[in-house]
């Protein structure tokens, strides 16, 4: 079992990994930056998305862990005096490993076929570069849908769906539905221009295609990172084949995790 700890960087969480690599160098567990098994976040929820886009090129390899240095994450929900069980959990490789969905997302440039692909453990969100309107078509499984005038759009997976979307007023989706949530951000809604103003949820294999109207340089963030794109002739967004995989240790159900993020940690 060759594992990595990435931490946020800040001192407790520093602290917390170098007595975590003391534990695992007591049990003998080596460790892998390039190729590890398992990679074990320490800090937040932020923490672990960061480290999820570092080895998107082996997700069928890695598992991923989160311990949580502040509030309890969504990903992160490792306590830090949990740390010692862990290294023991993982010397034993007592764990299962769960699979929840990721979004791909395929950008088509309009010179020369050229297309970039991401996927997203979160979302995905499509805005303006200036902060001017977003116009653009929305085409849902091949049908023109509606063309969009607003802020931006976003779209998520279930485990994104507590995160941005949440914010945006989508649905909490449970991470065993393998779906995407297209959730809109400020459409402009009045007699002339007219959007569906729901969020949607596409189950796997439909594909969303955002194409743009009049100008074609969008800001594209996938997770916590943001790039501008320009010469853009569509952005196709679908459930992603790849999955992001947790070593689970212990049942910690999804709903449990909203209820003591949202509404209160207390057991009552
Ligand atoms: P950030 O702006 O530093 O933090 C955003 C907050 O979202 C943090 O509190 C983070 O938790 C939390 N978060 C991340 N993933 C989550 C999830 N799946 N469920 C519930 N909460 C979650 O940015 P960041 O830490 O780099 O994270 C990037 C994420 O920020 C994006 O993927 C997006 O979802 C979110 N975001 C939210 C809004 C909004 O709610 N209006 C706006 C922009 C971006 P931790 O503190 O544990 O890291």
């Amino acid at each position: 079992m060759k594992y990595y700890i990435r931490s946020k960087g800040d001192a407790t969480s520093n602290a917390l990994k170098a007595k975590m690599e003391r534990h695992m160098t007591n049990v003998n567990l080596i460790e892998d930056q390039d190729n590890p098994d398992i990679v074990i976040s320490i800090g937040g929820d932020g923490t672990l998305l960061q480290a999820f886009h570092h080895y998107t090129h082996r997700l069928g390899e890695t598992a991923f862990v989160g311990v949580h240095t502040g509030h309890l994450g969504f990903y992160a929900d490792w306590l830090p005096h949990e740390v010692e069980k862990l290294v023991m959990a993982i010397h034993e490789e007592e764990f299962e490993v769960i699979e929840y969905p990721l979004v791909e997302t395929i950008i088509r440039y309009t010179h020369n076929g050229r297309e970039s692909r991401y996927v997203a453990a979160n979302e995905v969100t499509v805005k303006t570069i200036n902060g001017a309107t977003l116009v653009t078509d929305v085409t849902l499984r091949g049908q023109h849908f509606e063309r969009f005038r607003g802020d931006g759009l976003c779209i998520s997976t279930p485990s994104g769906s507590t995160a941005y979307n949440k914010a945006l007023g989508g649905a909490l989706i449970h991470p065993s539905i393998e779906a995407i949530q297209l959730t809109e951000i400020a459409s402009i809604n009045n007699r002339v221009f007219r959007t569906v103003g729901s969020p949607m949820i596409l189950p796997k294999h439909h594909t969303l295609v955002v194409t743009p109207c009049n100008e074609d340089r969008f800001q594209v963030t996938i997770d916590h990172l943001s790039a501008d794109h320009k010469d853009i002739e569509s952005i196709q967004f679908r459930v992603a084949n790849e999955r992001i995989r947790f070593a689970r240790f212990r049942p910690f159900p999804f709903w449990k995790r909203v209820h003591d993020s949202f509404i209160s940690s207390d057991e009552s």
